[in-house]
Formats: C-alpha cells, structure tokens, sequence
C-alpha cells in the first residue's frame, strides 16, 4: 500500500475494524509518517460456485448488479430508497453464498427477490413480477398477486 502523501511502499496498519462489512485499516507511512485510511471489501462470491442457471438452459456466474437493475425498474417513483435495495441483493447474496456449491435457476433469485419486495412495497411487488415471472396466462398472474397478499 503506497503512502498516498510521499509514495513510500512502506506502510504499517495501526488499527483494522470491520465497518459495515468493509475491513477499516487506518495506516501510517514509515518515511513521513502521515496516516491515511483504506477500505477493503469482502469478496464473499466464490465465483467458482456462485452459479445461476438462467431459463435457456445457460450458466452464468451470479452477477449482484442484475438483482439491482431489475429491482431498480420495479420501483421507479416508488418510496423504495437505494440503501432499501442495496440490503435486498446483500440479503440475497448472503443467502446464496450460504449455499456453497449449489447452482440456483434465475426464477428461484427472482422468488427470494419478490419475496424481499412483498415485505416492503406492493407497487414494486407486482412490477417486479410481472417482468420476472412466465405468465401462461392473465390467471396466473392474478394467482399470483392474491397467493403474495392475502385478504384478512
Ligand atoms: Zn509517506
């Protein structure tokens, strides 16, 4: 880690916390002797096993973007805040993870996905569902929508 005031390679970290799952490292350079911060993230993915079969048949590596992207488009002029979205594909991420070796089909993620936007807004919900699942039919989407908000 090169000081970022004189360049010298050399620093030593003084104190490391984790910090909303980042690694905190607060360094000091052995020439100048400044201090800096630097984050470090987690790279919880194991790409080698963090795989979604997507409908076609075709295997990809999980890409936590796409989850953010599609839930984005759901909740266009709804009250669904980033950071709301950002919780919603860790959630997913860790759940995935939790689950090592397993390949999950693009329909299980977009369940967890609709199962996370049920609990927090009903507009996104069915937006959402109606991209994300195959509807044979106008019935099943309306099965759907009464399985996921049941009247009380
Ligand atoms: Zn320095």
């Amino acid at each position: 880690m090169f000081c970022p005031f004189c360049n010298e390679p050399e620093t030593k970290v003084i104190d490391s916390r984790t910090v909303d799952r980042r690694i905190k490292r607060r360094r000091e350079c052995t020439a100048c002797l400044k201090r800096f911060t630097t984050y470090e993230n987690y790279d919880i993915i194991d790409s080698q096993t963090l795989l979604v079969q997507k409908k076609n048949g075709t295997v990809e590596m999980f890409n936590r973007a796409k989850i953010i992207a599609g839930i984005s488009g759901a909740i266009k002029k709804r009250p669904v805040t980033a950071e709301q979205i950002e919780r919603i594909a860790d959630g997913i991420e860790e759940r995935l993870t939790s689950v090592r070796g397993k390949t999950f089909t693009t329909s299980q993620i977009g369940d967890m996905v609709l199962e996370q936007l049920a609990a927090l807004d009903n507009v996104a919900y069915i937006r959402f569902a109606s991209v994300y699942k195959d509807f044979d039919s106008a019935d099943s989407f309306v099965k759907i929508i009464s399985e996921s908000f049941p009247e009380r």
